[in-house]
C-alpha cells in the first residue's frame, strides 16, 4: 500500500460517508447530539483538500499529516479519537515506504490502540471500537495466515457488519449515549456505523466493487 492507495482509500471513505448521510445522522440524533455526520464529513473534506500535499509523502508522513489536520478540523468526541488513529498509524509505518499487508495490519492495530487509550474505552461500550477492535484483530490474523485478498475483504466486511449491528443491543458506558442508560438500547452506535461504512469502502475500493453499500438495510 503506497500513498496513492491511501489517497484513493480516503476518497472512497468520503464518498461512502456521503452516501450514508441519512442513517449516520439519524443514529446520532437518536442517541447523541446529531453532529456525527457533520463531524466526519468535515474531516473527509479537510483530507480531500490535503491531496496535493499528501501525494509526494511516504505513507508514514501522509498518515501523520492527515491526523494532525483532523485534530484541528473535526469537533466532538470523535475528532481527537480519529486523529489519534491516523497519527499512530503514521508512527507505526515510520521507515516503511512500501508497507505490505502485514505492516498495514500492524499499523491499523496501533491506530485502534491509540483510540482505546485516548478514549479510555474498550470492547462492549457501544462505540466505534466495537467495530474497529474485532476488525483489526481479524486483519492481523488473516494477514498472518496469508489469506487471499478477496477472502480477507469478505471476512472483514462480514465481521464489521455483524459487530456494528451488535451495538444495537449494548448499553453505552462511554460518549454521550451513556447519559441515556437503557434508552440507548435498540439504536446502533453512530461511530460504529461510520467505522463499518469506512471499512466497507476501503475493502470495496481494494476489490474494485461499488463502494459504501451495506450488506443489508440497517434499521435505526
Ligand atoms: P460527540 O459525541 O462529541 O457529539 P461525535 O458525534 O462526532 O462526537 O461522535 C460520537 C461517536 O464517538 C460515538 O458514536 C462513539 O462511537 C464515539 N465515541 C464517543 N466516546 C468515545 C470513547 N471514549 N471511545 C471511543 N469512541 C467514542
Ligand atoms: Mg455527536
Amino acid at each position: 500500500m503506497n500513498t496513492q492507495d491511501i489517497i484513493a482509500a480516503v476518497e472512497a471513505v468520503h464518498a461512502a460517508i456521503l452516501a450514508n448521510e441519512e442513517q449516520i445522522e439519524s443514529l446520532d440524533r437518536a442517541i447523541g447530539d446529531g453532529d456525527h455526520f457533520i463531524n466526519v464529513r468535515r474531516g473527509c473534506e479537510a483530507i480531500a483538500g490535503l491531496r496535493p500535499e499528501l501525494a509526494p509523502l511516504p505513507p508514514a508522513a501522509a498518515f501523520n499529516r492527515i491526523g494532525m489536520k483532523l485534530l484541528s478540523t473535526i469537533g466532538g468526541a470523535s475528532g481527537p479519537l480519529i486523529a489519534s488513529f491516523f497519527v499512530a498509524m503514521g508512527r507505526e509505518l515510520e521507515g516503511k515506504d512500501e508497507p505490505d499487508r502485514k505492516n498495514f495490519a500492524v499499523a491499523l492495530a496501533a491506530g485502534v490502540e491509540a483510540i482505546k487509550s485516548r478514549g479510555k474505552a474498550d470492547l462492549g461500550e457501544k462505540t466505534m471500537l466495537d467495530v474497529l477492535i474485532p476488525a483489526s484483530r481479524l486483519l492481523l490474523r488473516l494477514a498472518e495466515e496469508g489469506s487471499d485478498h478477496q477472502t480477507l475483504c469478505a471476512k472483514l466486511k462480514h465481521e464489521a457488519e455483524f459487530n456494528m449491528l451488535a451495538t444495537r443491543d449494548m448499553i453505552a458506558t462511554k460518549g454521550r449515549a451513556h447519559f441515556l442508560g437503557e434508552r440507548a438500547l435498540g439504536h446502533i452506535d453512530p461511530g460504529a456505523k461510520t467505522s463499518q461504512v469506512a471499512l466497507f469502502a476501503v475493502c470495496d475500493m481494494l476489490t474494485d466493487k461499488r463502494p459504501g453499500q451495506a450488506l443489508s438495510p440497517v434499521p435505526n
